[in-house]
């Protein structure tokens, strides 16, 4: 068996060609979704990723600000302009950056931006949300991961999904949302015994650990759905946690690294950021 491969560049692409056009109708309306991305301190990766998603924005006509503060910001100073932000009518989402400077606690942040504005998903409102089987703004990661299993007709329900990470991030919420579809889920971590004998028996294996080549062909169930979340730079090439070659000899679908997960991220994001602002306007 050779899997087929699910881009989630492809259908990010389609879905942003949707959400241009919603723009335009909200235009219409009056309503001008506005997303604001704060960044703080200089790391490479981070001022990548909030370029990218600044880009992204702008590109479905989606009104955007890029805040960079200096690495010394103190988190008063950060608290007061989420306060600002917060009050602000014009702006629907906010974005923090993670993670923020070791001065800064991530948790008094996230717990500080609205709820309503949330566009990431971490606050604890949202999570409690996510938890309890509510609609809420649902991580952009896992919602990725979860439209990418619909619109490849990846019926979810009964299966047993086995999910290599536990993190707040990805891992945890990916296996809540599965967990609300129905499907049976299992979360491995860097204490599981064994990681072999839990994945092999996933019907879908979602990798979220950082740790490049983590899961082979070896791995993996014949016939199972293989979600690559990784990303890892090696000899300065961009791989995912799984070994691509051998997992596709066995799996039924499976998403590249890169052109795979990572564009549905961002595409999430610009969603939440609609969502938020037909939620404010009430349209
Ligand atoms: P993280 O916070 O470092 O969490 C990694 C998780 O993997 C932890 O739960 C850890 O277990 C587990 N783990 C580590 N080594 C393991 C091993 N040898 N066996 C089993 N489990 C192991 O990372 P994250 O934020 O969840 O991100 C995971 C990966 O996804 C990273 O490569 C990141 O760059 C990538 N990512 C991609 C996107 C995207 O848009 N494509 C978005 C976010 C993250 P413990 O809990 O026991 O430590």
């Amino acid at each position: 068996m050779v899997a087929e491969v699910i881009y989630g560049k492809q259908l990010a692409e389609n879905l942003r060609e949707e959400m241009k056009q919603e723009i335009t109708t909200l235009h219409e309306k009056g309503v001008h979704p506005k997303l604001v991305v704060v960044i703080i301190g200089e790391d490479p990766a981070s001022k990548s990723y909030v370029k990218g998603k600044q880009r992204a924005s702008e590109k479905v006509g989606m009104d955007s600000d890029l805040i960079e503060l200096p690495e010394d910001t103190s988190e008063q100073d950060l608290l007061d302009l989420i306060s600002r932000l917060n009050q602000d009518d014009t702006v629907h989402g906010i974005l923090v950056q993670l993670p923020v400077p070791d001065h800064i606690s991530d948790q008094k942040i996230i717990e500080a931006i609205d709820p309503s504005k949330d566009v990431d998903g971490f606050h604890p409102e949202n999570v409690g949300r996510m938890l309890t089987g509510q609609d809420t703004f649902f991580p952009c990661t896992p919602y990725g991961i979860m439209v990418m299993l619909e619109r490849a007709a990846i019926d979810v329900e009964g299966k047993h999904a086995v999910i290599v990470g536990r993190s707040n991030l990805v891992g945890k919420p990916v296996g809540q949302l599965l967990l609300n579809k129905n499907a049976t889920v299992t979360h491995c971590h860097s204490r599981t015994k064994d990681l072999k004998s839990h994945t092999k028996q996933a019907d879908i294996l979602i990798v979220a650990a950082g740790r490049p080549g983590l899961v082979t062909g070896e791995h993996v169930k014949e016939g199972a759905v293989v979600i690559d979340v990784g990303v890892n730079r090696v000899d300065g090439k961009l791989t995912g946690d799984v070994d691509f070659e051998s997992a596709q000899e066995v799996a039924s679908h499976i998403t590249p690294v890169p052109k795979g997960v990572g564009p549905m991220t961002i595409t999430m994001l610009l969603h939440n950021t609609i969502k938020a602002a037909k939620r404010i306007h009430r349209v």
